[in-house]
């Protein structure tokens, strides 16, 4: 055979890197069913508890009587409809920006922006610890691709300082995917501006989840479009829906229209689909509870997981990874706890840098206090390594 896909999976299996799907029979939620029986999850992105929310699902059928199911065309042939447009209005009020345009995902929002806006003539910088969808996108763009340090704003002004580049685009996740941490906005929003640079931020895990209406890390950081020209933010995470859209001004935005090949050549989100997620934007905005309770409850983790020496990365965000280091052991660890009833998966290179596999936790407005105690009881029965020294670098 001319290509040798079985020896690649051997070894990916051997380094205990090997990856599989499981199935889910249930909505997601705290308690899931799969094809191996019933768990506590801690895995979703389901920040607020809105993917199996019914007021989602009313929304969703109504509109099918309506609309009916596919969109049928790209947005900008034939499938652009009014409801698309009502949620583009509405998620760029909230966000507080001039205008919006959705992307069928994230991943090919992040595409479809870097490499609009970017060519061989430009440079882009991105945080090492950026989303793949984000590090491809400036691949793609064929721009000068610059990682620096994570959140390491001395790093990102050397390189800043040493280019020539026609434009210049700093980009960020808000609320990083796979550690919890936040990016400072209004340093690197500083930092651009001093070097007359662009910046971009994804805020995949920051909206819904935080900021007082729920409009992610921007509102928490008090920034706005002035600060960060481009803002990312997908619809299924903590919106439970699916998609995604880019906010900014409405030159930004006729430009993504007109350039961003992931935009144009791909047939529109369900227009239901829009529907539901205005009507998970309402909730989100109107009822704050859920991001309270939420928040109470990373607070109640941290501390009761601290107090038991348990190695978390320093995060104040849903996100609470717990380091272990070595991949076979945290696959070991996440399968011990499966065997409590506890789904917790195991976040392995290449996801994360080798030598930092980790389990990542990820908590719910829709989950109880009981269902943490749970999780910590399951915790505490391992044998988890501990290293303090270690505690905040991961
Ligand atoms: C999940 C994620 C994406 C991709 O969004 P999808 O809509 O799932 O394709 C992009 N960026 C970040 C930071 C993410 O976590």
């Amino acid at each position: 055979m001319p290509f040798n896909l079985a020896d690649d999976l051997t070894q990916r299996r051997e380094a205990g890197l090997y990856r599989q799907t499981k199935q889910l029979r249930s909505a997601q939620g705290p308690n899931v069913e799969t094809e191996e029986g019933s768990f506590l999850a801690f895995c979703s992105n389901d920040y607020l508890g809105l993917a199996a929310d019914p007021r989602l699902a009313d929304a969703f059928h109504q509109a099918t009587k309506q609309y009916g199911f596919g969109a049928g065309a790209a947005h900008l042939v034939n499938g652009h409809f009014e409801v698309h447009e009502a949620l583009e209005s509405e998620l760029a009020r909230w966000t507080g920006r001039e205008a919006a345009v959705l992307f069928s995902t994230g991943y090919m929002a992040n595409m479809g922006v870097i490499s609009a806006l970017l060519d061989k003539q430009d440079a882009v910088f991105q945080d090492k610890w950026n989303h793949a969808s984000l590090l491809d996108g400036g691949l793609l763009s064929g721009a000068r691709f610059q990682r620096y340090l994570h959140k390491d704003l001395d790093n990102l002004e050397t390189k800043l300082l040493r280019s020539d580049a026609r434009r210049k685009l700093i980009v960020t996740d808000g609320v990083f995917s796979m550690d919890g941490d936040k990016a400072n906005l209004s340093a690197l929003s500083s930092l651009a501006k001093q070097h007359d640079a662009w910046l971009m931020v994804d805020d995949a895990h920051g909206m819904a989840a935080l900021g007082e209406t729920g409009a992610g890390l921007c509102e928490e950081q008090g920034v706005t479009q002035n600060d960060v020209a481009i803002l990312m933010g997908t619809l299924g995470k903590g919106f439970g829906t699916a998609g995604a859209f880019v906010a900014g001004s409405q030159l930004l935005i006729d430009y993504l229209k007109n350039f961003a090949r992931q935009y144009i050549y791909t047939t529109a989100m369900p227009p239901a689909l829009a529907a539901s997620t205005l009507t998970s934007l309402k909730i989100i905005e109107t009822e704050p509870e859920r991001r309270d309770h939420l928040n109470r409850l990373v607070m109640y983790f941290r501390k009761e997981a601290l107090a038991m020496g348990i190695n978390l990365m320093d995060s104040d965000t849903a996100i609470q990874p717990v380091l272990i280091g070595d991949a076979e052991q945290a696959l070991s660890i996440s399968a011990s706890l499966k065997q409590k009833g506890i789904l917790v998966p195991a976040i392995r290179p290449p996801t994360v840098p080798a030598g930092t596999a980790r389990l990542r936790i990820t908590l719910s407005a829709s989950h109880t206090v009981d269902h943490i105690n749970q999780l910590l009881d399951g915790l505490g029965a391992l044998r988890i390594p501990n290293d303090n020294a270690s505690k905040e670098t991961p």
